[in-house]
């Protein structure tokens, strides 16, 4: 246990003194003799020996449960989680439930505190049955509820439920007072879409795709993820010309996103236009890199010469023009890096090595370097997360590479 967590059990503590004190003072007004029990001064001479898991025991069985003491048996509890034994919180609800005397707000209360114990102790079904009860009995706790399940659909990827909740919280009075709330939860809904139209699309259901894509779009139209999902659905049925359309439109709104198109962009070209589809995406892109600091732009239109010099060897040379200039205007380390290597080959024999070495070390660096950042926390990655692993925001990581200055 921390520093912390025996501060918080020691205020605790003083304040379970202070009630039993408050109570003997309310029973000798009466005429009746009264001292703490043994059990509280047994609990402080444990927390005094530094042994919190023992005083916790003996505080629970020294306060007797009913509606004034609740707070107080609760703040134990919540102090167990947070240290992570979520057993011994568990324990400490369960034996409140157990008695009868308490209110069935109280009771709701303590539901909803087991449930949080159930979460984190990855009992999700069990949390689920308890919340489902708080949310159908108690108008005061539903919106709190239904959040603490909202959490659970989404960690076990139960995204229609999770869209009825969500509906269900976007009605409540507390929503509709939240504005910045409210939004937030309507972009959770279009990526709650955005899920099941994946799975369609995996499952080559593009009219179901498009009608989940609909949805998000009327839940919320500026999540960038349903414009990519709507361009390869729409690049599944030919509609080649409505996707060129929608991801320039996207292009001018948000350039930080654009190199996320790129894939749909150049089938959208290429499908559209056999012979001059990859000239005329060239060009898009060559347009774009000229405009905007996007070394993952440069890049990618570079792999594509790359990736066809075997039938046009003039590429090669190509490529390495966009990257010089490129470099020239933005100093860019990864632009850099793969000029290098596309140079190697024009360097003289005496220091091909040393280059060599230079550039694996260089591309060694920056695979290891972490590619994307929640805007949100800070957590940052190798792999983009559409719902931040750490704080569970959607669509709050962005590309650090897309950025030369990065
Ligand atoms: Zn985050």
């Amino acid at each position: 246990m921390n520093d912390f967590a025996l501060l918080g059990l020691l205020i605790i503590a003083i304040g379970i003194g202070f009630f039993l004190g408050l109570r003997a003072a309310k029973k000798n007004l009466a005429g009746a003799a009264f001292a703490p029990g043994k059990s509280y001064f047994q609990g402080l001479n444990y927390l005094l020996n530094e042994q919190p898991d023992k005083a916790v025991e003996e505080f629970v069985s020294a306060l007797d449960v009913n509606t004034d003491t609740l707070e107080t048996h609760l703040a134990l509890g919540k102090l167990m989680r947070k240290q992570g034994q979520v057993d011994r919180a568990i324990r400490i609800h369960q034996n409140l439930l157990a008695r009868p005397v308490l209110e069935l707000k109280d009771q709701h209360q303590v539901h909803l505190e087991l449930a949080r114990d159930f979460m984190t102790a990855g009992l999700l079904d069990r949390a689920e049955v308890l919340l489902q009860e708080v949310i159908g009995e108690s108008t005061d706790l539903r919106s709190i509820a239904q959040r603490s399940l909202l959490d659970i659909y989404q960690d076990e990827s139960e995204w229609q439920d999770a869209i009825n909740v969500a509906q269900a919280l976007l009605q409540s009075r507390f929503m509709k007072a939240n504005v910045e709330h409210k939004r937030n939860l309507q972009r959770m809904v279009a990526h709650f879409y955005c899920e099941l139209a994946e799975d369609c699309m995996h499952s080559e259901n593009l009219i179901g795709a498009r009608q989940y894509l609909d949805r998000a779009v009327a839940a919320d139209k500026t999540v960038y993820r349903v414009a990519l999902l709507s361009a390869a659905n729409d690049n599944a049925q030919g509609r080649h010309k409505q996707v060129i359309k929608v991801l320039s439109r996207l292009e001018l709104q948000d350039p930080a996103w654009f190199w996320m198109c790129l894939p749909a962009l150049q089938e959208a070209y290429e499908r559209q236009d056999a012979e001059r589809g990859f000239e005329i995406f060239s060009r898009h892109l060559r347009s774009h890199i000229e405009n905007h600091d996007a070394p993952r732009v440069a890049m990618y239109l570079v792999d594509q010469f790359i990736a066809r010099s075997e039938d046009e060897p003039i590429r090669v040379q190509q490529a390495s023009e966009i990257l010089s200039v490129f470099v020239a205007q933005y100093e860019s380390l990864l632009a850099s890096n793969k000029l290098v290597e596309l140079q190697i080959n024009d360097a003289s024999k005496h220091v091909e090595s040393d280059v060599c070495r230079l550039h694996s070390q260089v591309s060694e660096l920056l695979n290891q370097r972490n590619r994307y950042r929640c805007g949100d926390c800070g957590f940052s990655g190798r792999q983009l997360h559409w719902r931040c692993p750490s704080c569970k925001t959607w669509e709050s990581m962005r590309s650090i590479e897309n950025q030369s200055t990065a």
